[in-house]
Formats: structure tokens, C-alpha cells, sequence
């Protein structure tokens, strides 16, 4: 039985590693179908910025007791993970808290204090449930954010309930298993640990119970909480809660200029320094390829690894004024449509094969013209994002690609660009009658 136990485990084991290599692959893959960009200037900045945003959750303190919630989940979910160690070998070698010998008495402070970390983590997730769900905080509502519809809505439930019952398997199995040794059923006294902070509480549920019923229990919760880690981390590489790995990467690889300094195409600025003649024309010019962006392959890499680490919190979409004033725009959606556009270019190599193309692209099929014509680029989803991403690149990328190589620009906003050009600023009036106002003056 025991050693049917052993090969279980490790079958469940190498399946989940394998299934979730298979998923980190392909996201990598996908990422690289962006174009280059360098993002690894300035080391210490970036560190620096990672470990204050992503690390130290900065942003998400802008708002305390929502930032101090999400802080528990977050540090309990990593903290708590360490004990997933002790349960691996446990279950590849069968022996019972494998630790215990080696960390003495720090191995009951340690369980200890993943205990109060698993009901700070359960309460939260209760609390957020109720939030969502309950309360109905008005960025999660489908009936005010189209792109809120269900499965965004539904992960966002499903993790959460995991989490509880993560959580409560953790203590339940701690209650049960320090009974069994308290009544000195085999195997269980391998490791005399005595009662552990919390899950002494919710011993008297179990007490009445008989050792074999304990130890179903003990061993389902075990087996629950260990497989339920798998499947979450197999998961959460198809959820909104890859997150919780891609903030790291994301925030270091920000984008540390000044917000509203827009990132010039280097081709166009040659041009122009050629018009200026501050530069020569090459011999044979270089190819210039396509202006802004059609689809995601037009994207840099950062732009498509923004799009797997977003949250979906909504905040820049409650920040956005064209949001707010009713435009189609919401940049949360920009950043889950180029999501899903890479989602489906993966589906459609795992079906047809690496060379297939769909003929859909995300300017189009995912996103409208509408849309990014109604951004101001005023930058307050860049500002607002707890993971420094920014949907306003994509954005710009695309309204690029409709300006310049469609040369489908509204006609107010062609009006401008000829003015542009032919008065060197936005309104129809010559330079040289720029001062003509100040002959009105006494
Ligand atoms: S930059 Fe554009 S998308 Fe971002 S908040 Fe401003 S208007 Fe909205
Ligand atoms: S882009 Fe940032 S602020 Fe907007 S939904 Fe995603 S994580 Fe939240």
C-alpha cells in the first residue's frame, strides 16, 4: 500500500512538472514573437524598481487596507509553499514531517507561523469573495466593463475558493494528524511535533472521530492539499494569476524614461534629420518594415509580456478618462484582447502546426479602431498600474500602424498633421502671422 502510495506520488509529480514546463515553454515562445527591445540599461534602477513594486507591492498601497490584504495573500501563498517541500519528500520517500529531526524546535515555530499566515490567507480570500461577489465593486462588473464577462469573471472566483480550501486542508490536516499522534497511531509518531498554534482550535471537530476515519481524513487532506498545489501551479499559467511570477520579470523590466516621453520611431527621425540636414542619406538605405502595429508580431516582447502579467485589477481602466466619460476605451481590455490574441495563435500552432496563421489580427478582430482613437494619452493607466505595465504603448503601436500605413486618421486629425507640417504648429495660421495678436495691443 505504501509503496502504491510512493508511485502515485511521483507519477503525479513528474505529470504536473511536465505539463507545466510544456505551458512556460510555449508562453516563452509567445513572447518572443514581439521584436526586439532593450530593456537592461541601468541594473540598479531596475532592481530597485522591482523590488519596491513587484516585491514590496508599493502601488498596491496606495490604497492601505486593500494593499495590506493583498500583502497577506500574497506573502502567506509564497511562505506557506516552503512546507510543499517537506510534503515532496515526504511523499517520494514515505516518511511523515521528513524536518522535524533536522530543525528541532524551530520546525514547530516554523509550522506555527505558516498556520497564522493560512488563516490570515483564508479570511482575505473570504473577504475578497464577498467583495466581488457581495458588495460588487463596480470594476469588476460585467454590467459597467464589457470585457469583465465570464471567464475573467470566474477565474478571479475560482482561484480565490482554491485558495480557502488550500488553506483549509493545511489546518484541518495539521488538527487530524496531531490527534493521531496524540493517540499514538502508527506512523503518525514517526514525528512528535504536539499541537501547532491554530489547528489546535479545530481539533474538537475531530475528536469524536475513530483512528481509521482520522487517518482517511488526514491522508485526503494531505493528498489534497499537495495535488491541489499542482494543479493550482498548472493553473495559473492559463489565468490572470500568472501574475504572480511574471510582476518580478515585468516591473524590472520597466520602462524607466519619463512617462510622457514618447519612443520615437528611429526610422521616421532619420528622415527627418535628413530633411534638416543634420544627417547624410545612406547609400543604400536600410529596410524600414511596417510603422506602428497590425498584430502582435508588429508588438516588442515587453509589450506581449505586459499582456501575460496583467492582473485584470481594472485600475487603470478606473483611472482612464475616456472610460470614464463613456468611450468604447478601456485600457484593461487592451491589454486581455492582446492576451487572447497570443492565447489563440498558441491554439492554433498546438492544432495546425507552427507555420498556421489564423488571417486574424489584433487591430481588427480584438481591438477597433474606435478604441485607440479615444485615448488622450494622458498616461493615467501606466501611472495607476500596480506592475508597471503599460497598455498606452500598445495603444500608440496601433494608432501608428492606422496613421501611417493606412493613412486612416480622422479627418480632424489630418487637418493637424498638415497644419503640422505646413505651419510647424497645430492651427491653420502662418508663422509669420503668429505675433499679429500683439498689434491689438495699446
Ligand atoms: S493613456 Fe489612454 S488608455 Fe491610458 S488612461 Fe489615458 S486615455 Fe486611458
Ligand atoms: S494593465 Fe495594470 S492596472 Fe490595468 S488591469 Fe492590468 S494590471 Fe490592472
Amino acid at each position: 500500500m505504501q509503496i502504491l502510495s510512493q508511485i502515485l506520488f511521483i507519477v503525479a509529480l513528474a505529470l504536473a512538472a511536465y505539463f507545466i514546463t510544456r505551458r512556460v515553454i510555449l508562453i516563452k515562445k509567445t513572447i518572443q514573437l514581439g521584436h526586439s527591445e532593450d530593456r537592461t540599461d541601468r541594473p540598479a534602477e531596475r532592481l530597485k524598481t522591482m523590488l519596491l513594486i513587484a516585491f514590496g507591492q508599493k502601488k498596491m498601497f496606495n490604497r492601505p487596507l486593500v494593499g495590506l490584504m493583498h500583502f497577506i495573500i500574497y506573502a502567506g501563498f509564497l511562505i506557506i509553499n516552503i512546507e510543499v517541500l517537506e510534503i515532496i519528500l515526504d511523499g517520494v520517500f514515505a516518511t511523515h514531517r521528513l524536518f522535524l529531526p533536522f530543525l528541532g524546535g524551530f520546525y514547530n515555530f516554523l509550522i506555527n507561523f505558516f498556520e497564522v499566515l493560512a488563516i490570515g490567507v483564508l479570511t482575505v480570500c473570504v473577504v475578497f469573495l464577498l467583495r466581488r461577489n457581495i458588495l460588487k465593486i463596480q470594476r469588476f462588473q460585467e454590467s459597467r466593463h464589457r470585457e469583465m464577462k465570464a471567464w475573467p469573471r470566474n477565474d478571479a472566483n475560482i482561484i480565490l475558493t482554491i485558495e480557502i480550501l488550500l488553506m483549509w486542508a493545511f489546518l484541518s490536516m495539521n488538527a487530524t494528524d496531531t490527534l493521531l499522534q496524540a493517540r499514538g497511531v502508527e506512523h503518525y509518531t514517526e514525528a512528535f511535533t504536539g499541537n501547532f498554534i491554530i489547528s489546535q482550535w479545530l481539533q474538537p471537530v475531530f475528536s469524536n472521530w475513530s483512528n481509521t476515519t482520522l487517518v482517511i481524513y488526514e491522508r485526503f487532506t494531505w493528498w489534497f492539499h499537495i495535488l491541489g498545489i499542482m494543479s493550482f501551479a498548472l493553473y495559473v499559467t492559463y489565468s490572470k494569476h500568472l501574475h504572480i511570477f511574471l510582476a518580478f520579470p515585468n516591473t524590472y523590466f520597466s520602462n524607466l524614461e519619463p512617462k510622457g516621453q514618447m519612443a520615437n520611431m528611429p526610422a521616421v527621425t532619420k528622415e527627418v534629420k535628413i530633411m534638416l540636414g543634420v544627417e547624410q542619406p545612406e547609400a543604400t538605405p536600410a529596410e524600414v518594415g511596417r510603422f506602428g502595429a497590425k498584430d502582435v508580431k508588429d508588438l516588442s516582447w515587453k509589450n506581449l509580456m505586459d499582456a501575460y502579467s496583467c492582473t485584470e485589477c481594472g485600475r487603470c481602466t478606473t483611472a482612464c478618462p475616456a472610460n470614464i466619460t463613456g468611450k468604447k476605451l478601456s485600457p484593461r481590455k487592451i491589454m486581455m484582447d492582446t492576451r487572447d490574441r497570443l492565447e489563440d495563435i498558441q491554439k492554433g500552432w498546438l492544432k495546425n502546426g507552427q507555420t498556421y496563421d489564423d488571417g486574424k489580427t489584433l487591430l481588427g478582430d480584438y481591438i477597433s479602431e474606435e478604441e485607440i482613437l479615444a485615448c488622450t494619452t494622458c498616461n493615467a493607466c501606466v501611472q495607476e498600474c500596480p506592475v508597471n505595465i503599460s497598455p498606452l504603448d500598445i495603444i500608440l503601436e496601433l494608432r501608428r500602424y492606422k496613421v501611417m500605413e493606412e493613412s486612416s486618421a480622422p479627418a480632424s486629425w489630418n487637418a493637424m498633421f498638415s497644419n503640422s507640417e505646413n505651419n510647424m504648429a497645430p492651427w491653420k495660421f502662418s508663422p509669420s502671422d503668429r505675433f499679429n495678436w500683439v498689434d491689438n495691443l495699446k
